[in-house]
C-alpha cells in the first residue's frame, strides 16, 4: 500500500451480465460493502450501466465503464462517449485493457486520446498497462510496461486523479500471477515514472495490480508496497469471492 492512498478495488465484470443477474451481483456487492478498508468499484458492461448506477445511487460502491471512444459524439456506430457514460452514472472507466489493445488493435496513442475524453468529462480513468509472456521471458517487463505508461498517459493524468493498472498479460483468467517480487518491483518502477512525471502528485496516485487475483492470493499481493488495491476479472463476478478480496486490504 502507499501511506495516504485510499485502497480501490474494482471489478471487471467484461462481456458478463443480463439485467437480472447484473442487478442481482451488483445489490450483493453493496450489501456486503459496510466497513470495508477499500473503496469498491464495479464496471458492468455498457448495457447495465444505468441500471446499475441507479440501483447504487447514494451507496458506498462506485460504477465504472469498460471503454469510450475519444471523441464526445460523433458517427461513430456502436462506440460510446465519455459524456454518455457520465450521463449514464459512471464515475470511473477502464481504458487500455488488454483485451482491448489486442482485440481491437488499440495503442497507446489511442489510450492517451480516450483517456484525455473521460478527463475532460469527470471521469477518473483505470489506465491499463503489462507485458506479454515473451515480453517478460525476455526480460523486458519493466520497459514495456513503463513505455505504455509514458505513452498512454496524457498530461492532466495527475490532476485528473487518474488510476494505473498494472495487469501482466500472461496473468488476466489464468490463474497464474507473477511473484510477489515481481509485481512489488514493477509497482516500484510504475510509482518512479508517476514521480519523475508527475512530480508530488504522482506519489498519492493509485497503482492497482490485476491478473488472477482471487480471496486466496489478496492478501499477499494488496500488502506490497506501491499497489493500492487490485483490479479483479473473474472473482468479481461472485459477490463473496469480490468482498473477501476487498476484505484482505491491510488496515492503515
Ligand atoms: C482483468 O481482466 O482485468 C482481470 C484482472 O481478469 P482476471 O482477474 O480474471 O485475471
Amino acid at each position: 500500500m502507499t501511506p495516504g492512498v485510499q485502497p480501490l478495488i474494482a471489478g471487471n465484470w467484461k462481456m458478463h451480465g443480463l439485467r437480472a443477474d447484473g442487478l442481482a451481483l451488483a445489490r450483493e456487492v453493496a450489501a456486503g460493502a459496510a466497513g470495508m478498508p477499500a473503496a469498491l468499484l464495479v464496471c458492468p458492461p455498457f448495457t447495465l450501466l444505468a441500471a446499475v448506477a441507479e440501483a447504487l445511487a447514494g451507496g458506498p460502491v462506485a460504477v465504472g465503464a469498460q471503454d469510450c471512444h475519444p471523441a464526445p459524439k460523433g458517427a461513430h456506430t456502436g462506440d460510446i462517449a465519455a459524456p454518455m457514460l457520465a450521463d449514464a452514472g459512471a464515475r470511473f472507466v477502464i481504458l487500455g485493457h488488454s483485451e482491448r489493445r489486442a482485440n481491437h488493435g488499440e495503442d497507446d496513442a489511442l489510450v492517451r486520446a480516450k483517456t484525455e475524453a473521460a478527463l475532460g468529462v469527470g471521469l477518473t480513468p483505470i489506465v491499463c498497462i503489462g507485458e506479454s509472456e515473451a515480453q517478460r521471458l525476455a526480460g523486458e517487463a519493466e520497459a514495456v510496461v513503463t513505455g505504455q505508461l509514458d505513452g498512454s498517459l496524457p498530461d492532466g493524468f495527475a490532476a485528473g486523479g487518474g488510476v494505473v493498472a498494472y495487469e501482466p498479460v500472461w496473468a488476466i483468467g489464468t490463474g497464474r500471477t507473477p511473484t510477489e517480487a515481481e509485481i512489488a518491483a514493477i509497482h516500484a518502477a510504475i510509482r518512479a515514472r508517476l514521480e519523475a512525471r508527475f512530480s508530488a502528485v504522482g506519489r498519492g496516485l493509485r497503482i492497482l495490480y490485476g491478473g488472477s487475483v482471487k480471496p486466496a492470493n489478496a492478501a499477499g499481493i494488496l500488502a506490497l508496497p506501491h499497489v493500492d488495491g487490485a483490479l479483479v476479472g473473474g472473482a468479481s463476478l461472485v459477490a463473496a469471492d469480490f468482498l473477501a478480496i476487498a476484505r484482505a486490504v491491510p488496515r492503515g
